[in-house]
């Protein structure tokens, strides 16, 4: 249960625009409010970017990547990484305080957003900013008397869209990459949570960023994030969330100046259990790859496929392990998960528990409002769950378990592929052969053996089919950033 937080744990700083290095107001005045999911209450008015902000964004830009004069075109590579190197110090010196404020406005527990995002996000910064020095091209043998050679130059202006579910960590994955290459930055967070893009602005600018390589604007995906995708001087969006959106950003950059387009969107990850796995292990990570942030996660695992022959075990203590999760305060250092992000998606989980129950999925712990302020909800788990049910299909986006039966291998690398997402699958056993099976025949972006959810920077994550366009991290999500250049010299 959720105790009322009438004291802010973090105090509020910038709630304006970032452009061109200084804070505004919007041009229209217009602002919005951002609530903490824990009890439904404002927490305060952030002001809300529109078309003419995004046209004064999009100008800052476009001069700091264009200009003759400007300090960030006359940077060197190395000069780059170490200015992103200092932010990442800067957001290090201020972890508690954007662990805080994201736990704040977003309803992970604190906890968890200082030990798993906070690190993750450091990593990320700092894995680019070694790289910024490193993007070279190569030379390409031609026939006769001709030499070519390659350049890895930035594409421009980026636009990024940032989604609610970890707002620092796809800051990261989307800001480090743009800058250590060179382009210049229009940042839409999003609405639920845009408070700790704003705080990194503020670092920023202590860091000594040049006017107009990173902007941030606030504002609806509508109105802010849809004038940056019909931009026709922005030269790419890089955009995570639905799926639905990502047809709309695709659309819109289709109908305008065919912008690159990068996107990381939903998932209804296949995560497989043999009977020969290591069960703990399984259960627990099993629970970890669905309930882990509010089961708030893309690549969520969330069609468990546990095999017939320790189904039913399976099944019993994955329910126990749900009893015990502790719902609650996000601030208190015993919970494990705290409240949805907001109403629109506690409604449309609760929706889900709903369609469960209706299509006849064995409802076998949680489906219930926790307390009667915020947006939390009872761990669930549904078994007897069938591929063909409303929840076995959809991405849910919340804390609703659905655990499916097999009874073999080929059946299982099957049915995980009968669905429009490739995000990510996991796979539990002791059998080596099994598991590159699993690897080799599942059509999704990353594949875990006996694990789930592990992030490295290194490591380049982002989804098949309509899962998305592109990769993040690694150097993959680096080659996102660059155009490549042709060279050829006449000898
Ligand atoms: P969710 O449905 O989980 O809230 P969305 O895909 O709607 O996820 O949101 C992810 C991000 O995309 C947010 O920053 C949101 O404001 C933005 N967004 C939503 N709709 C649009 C749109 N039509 N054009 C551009 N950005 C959008």
């Amino acid at each position: 249960m959720a105790t009322a937080i009438n004291e802010l744990p973090v105090a509020i700083g910038q709630t304006k625009l970032l452009i061109n290095n200084r804070w505004v107001n919007s041009r229209s005045g217009k602002t919005f409010s951002t609530i903490n999911p824990a009890t439904g209450e404002e927490i305060c008015q952030v002001a809300a970017a529109e078309d003419e902000d995004v046209n004064d964004a999009v100008k800052a830009a476009r001069a700091a990547f264009e200009s003759k004069h400007s300090p960030w075109r006359k940077m060197s590579a190395a000069e780059r990484g170490k200015l992103i190197h200092r932010l990442a110090d800067l957001i290090e010196k201020n972890a508690d305080e954007l662990a805080r404020l994201e736990s704040l406005d977003n309803g992970k527990p604190y906890h968890v957003a200082k030990t798993a995002d906070l690190p993750l996000v450091l990593a990320s910064i700092r894995y680019y900013a070694g790289w910024a020095d490193k993007v070279q091209g190569k030379t390409i043998p031609v026939a006769n008397e001709y030499f070519s050679y390659t350049r890895h130059e930035p594409v421009g202006v980026v636009g990024q869209i940032i989604p609610w579910n970890f707002p620092l960590v796809m800051l990261a994955w989307k800001l480090a990459p743009a800058l250590a290459t060179g382009n210049t930055i229009v940042m839409k967070p999003a609405e639920q949570t845009p408070l700790t893009a704003l705080r990194v602005g503020e670092l920023i600018l202590e860091a000594g960023f040049p006017e107009g390589v990173v902007n941030l604007l606030p504002g609806y995906g509508p109105t802010a994030g849809a004038a940056i995708v019909r931009h026709m001087d922005v030269d790419k969006v890089a955009f995570t969330g639905s799926t639905e959106v990502g047809h709309l950003i695709m659309e819109g950059a289709a109908k305008s100046n065919l912008k690159r387009v990068t996107l990381e969107l939903g998932g209804k990850s296949p995560n497989i259990v043999f009977a020969d796995a290591n069960m703990d292990q399984a259960i627990e990570g099993a629970h970890f790859a669905l309930f882990f942030n509010q089961g708030q996660c893309c690549c969520a695992g969330s069609r468990l496929y546990v095999e017939a022959k320790c189904y039913d075990e399976f099944v019993e203590k994955s329910v126990a392990r749900a009893k015990q999760r502790t719902v609650g305060d996000p601030f208190d250092p015993k919970t494990e998960q705290g409240p949805q992000v907001d109403e629109t998606q506690f409604d449309k989980v609760m929706g889900y528990i709903e369609a469960g129950k209706k299509d006849g999925a064995a409802l076998l712990q949680g489906g219930k409002r926790v307390g009667n302020k915020g947006y939390f909800i009872e761990p669930t788990v549904f078994a007897d769950v069938r591929d063909d049910m409303k929840i076995a299909e959809e991405e849910i986006f919340g804390p609703v378990m659905s655990i499916i039966k097999f009874n073999d291998i080929e059946e299982v690398i099957e049915r995980s592929n009968r669905t429009s997402y490739g995000l990510a699958a996991a796979v539990w056993t002791r059998d080596i052969g099994k598991a590159h099976a699993i690897a080799n025949n599942v059509r999704a972006g990353t594949v875990w053996i006996n694990c789930y959810d592990v992030f490295e920077p290194g490591a380049p994550f982002g989804g098949f089919k309509q899962s998305g366009i592109g990769r993040e991290l690694g150097e993959y999500g680096l080659q996102q950033y660059t155009e490549i250049k042709t060279v050829t010299i006449k000898l």
